[in-house]
């Protein structure tokens, strides 16, 4: 089937056969630039079949790209319109000729394909064809597909120049091919890399804790967002500067870490990992305590190339730290205070050489008594407490006499309210409250017991109550030291005891407040603390609700506080 070019050397045939040639050879290679320029795989396939169309001159042009397992994944056509491309049906099986082609070495080129004897394995509705060229396209020894073009313009068969041309074109299209696919494996794996590093910033920046990562001369490399945080700066402002600059980490005395006892440098001289120390970040106004992790990272060949560095910030844990050695303290303090004055006592009265007068006796024995009070006081405020707090004490609501209530505590509270002067200013007429009179009595006789340990000598302490729509609002008003401004919320939370106490000496474990601020709310009601008007000292107060069944309209408000 290959032609016999016979050239005469003198003819202008040959001038023109020459010119014809060199224009081929041209288009070949504008085809062959054109093709290696493009990186995009589909565009390239379509421009592969468009221009070996245009090479050879011909109507169809098709390229079938096949894979690992030699089926066709892609069938790429040039020539066809796209409703009659539609109409083609199922693409090429790779079977026929086109298989054929696959694995030969040299273009195959049919004056009539339908006398071939494997003319098979078109798409069933293929445009018909008569003159064929198909060529396999390769690149260092893989095989990307095939391409054939078929109907040559002028109604001639394909001629051995066009075979050549297209064999020509078709090593040239599987290396473009073959650079493209380098150029998408490329790009596939920087979108990895990307999508990889978008991962683990996303898995850095969720955790609660600064992570930072170091290189062997101490420099940052990366950082979480919590870290920066930490420093209030930009990633810009950190990567690339040393750790010192950046996380000067303390004691808590105040000595710099970073150049006796730096986690980093200790991590990597003793090739430990997990390395953990508290340290303080003096970066605020107020430093932060930190517990730091520190790793070292290691090279493939298991050699010490950064540490990654975690830092926890432990403020909650210092403040539940200090609030427990606090409440340990002042316990111990409040347990053993009494307790060495009983022994005290106690000792004292047992001597056998002294002999003790009866009124000193009385007096030592009253001691005790008050001393057993005082610490019997001490573990049933803790109980109960925890009792409020647990939600274990029931209150048991009946009807009950204000009037009655606040003498009954004022009565109970006789022996702390000797020294002052106690003043009643309670309307009458006053309906009955629903409350737990035991439990209710105990928050009045708390008011009570603080108005005069908190206030001086013969000083007045009064007990107001007022009603206030479905509830009753009593108060207890001294004139002692009063409440800062910015203790008054405070004062209500448990073991809170003001400094400016310190002064009075006033035995205490700073629950009291908190026992009354359970009991209140747990009827419903609210209590506070206010300046005591037209005097100094304070005036706390708590509401109480009424018994709504049975009220009668209050009669007088005297004297609103
Ligand atoms: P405690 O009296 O046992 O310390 P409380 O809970 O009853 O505990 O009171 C908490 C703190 O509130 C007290 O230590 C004191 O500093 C302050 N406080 C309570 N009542 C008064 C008051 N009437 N005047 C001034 N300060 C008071």
């Amino acid at each position: 089937m290959s032609q016999q070019h016979t050239f005469n050397l003198s003819s202008p045939a040959l001038a023109e056969a020459t010119t014809e040639l060199l224009r081929e050879l041209v288009t070949l290679s504008e085809a062959s630039q054109e093709i290696s320029a493009e990186l995009s795989i589909d565009k390239l396939l379509q421009r592969i079949v468009d221009r070996a169309r245009s090479l050879v001159g011909c109507q169809y042009a098709a390229l079938s790209v096949i894979g690992e397992d030699r089926r066709i994944r892609s069938f790429i056509t040039s020539g066809i319109d796209e409703g009659a491309r539609e109409r083609l049906g199922d693409p090429p099986v790779g079977k026929g000729i086109l298989g054929l082609i696959l694995d030969a070495d040299q273009p195959l080129r049919l004056d009539d394909i339908s006398q071939h004897p494997t003319s098979a394995g078109f798409p069933p509705n293929h445009p018909i064809m008569k003159t064929f060229l198909g060529i396999s396209i390769r690149y260092a020894g893989k095989t990307f597909g095939n391409l054939y073009l078929t109907e040559k313009h002028g109604g001639g068969p394909f001629t051995e120049v066009d075979a050549q041309l297209v064999r020509m074109f078709a090593a040239q299209a599987g290396v473009a091919l073959e650079n493209a696919r380098l150029f998408a494996e490329v790009q596939q794996q920087q979108r990895d890399a990307i999508q990889e590093r978008l991962s683990m910033e996303a898995v850095l920046n969720s955790t609660a804790q600064g992570i930072y990562t170091l290189n062997a001369d101490w420099r940052i490399t990366r950082v979480n967002s919590h870290a920066l945080r930490m420093t209030g700066k930009t990633a810009d402002q950190v990567i690339g500067r040393p750790c010192w600059e950046v996380f000067p980490y303390q004691t808590t005395n105040g000595r710099s870490l970073c150049q006796s006892a730096c986690p980093a440098r200790l991590t990597i001289a003793s090739h430990a990992s997990g390395y953990i120390m508290e340290a303080v970040l003096p970066l605020n106004e107020r430093p932060l305590p930190v517990a730091l992790l520190t790793d070292a990272i290691h090279d493939q060949d298991g050699k010490v190339v950064g540490v990654v560095e975690t830092v926890r910030d432990i403020t909650q844990r210092k403040e539940v730290d200090e609030i427990r050695d606090n409440i340990v303290s002042l316990v111990s303090h409040e347990l053993r205070t009494p307790l060495a004055h009983i022994k005290g006592f106690s000792s004292s009265l047992l001597q056998p050489d002294v002999e003790w007068d009866e009124e000193t006796k009385i007096d030592f024995i009253r001691s005790i008594d008050h001393e057993a009070d005082r610490l019997s006081r001490l573990v049933s405020d803790l109980l109960d407490m925890s009792r409020l707090e647990s939600g274990r004490t029931v209150m048991r609501p009946e009807p009950v006499d204000a009037v009655g209530l606040v003498h009954s505590a004022i009565e109970r509270t006789g022996n702390f309210l000797r020294d002052h002067v106690v003043e009643v200013d309670i309307p009458r007429d006053l309906p009955r409250l629903a409350v737990d009179p035991n439990q209710s009595e105990r928050v009045l006789e708390n008011l009570l017991e603080n108005a005069a340990k908190y206030s001086p000598p013969n000083s007045q302490i009064t007990v107001s109550a007022r009603r206030l729509g479905a509830h009753l609002r009593l108060g207890v008003h001294d004139q002692g030291i009063g409440i800062p401004n910015a203790d008054k919320e405070r004062i209500f939370e448990k073991f809170v005891r003001l400094e400016q106490d310190k002064a009075f000496r006033s035995p205490g474990t700073g629950l009291g407040l908190s026992i009354c601020k359970s009991i209140v709310e747990a009827h419903g009601g609210h209590i506070w603390v206010e300046n005591n008007k037209g005097g100094k000292g304070s005036a706390f107060y708590f509401t109480l609700p009424l018994a709504m069944g049975r009220q009668r309209p209050p009669t007088s408000i005297r004297g609103e506080q």
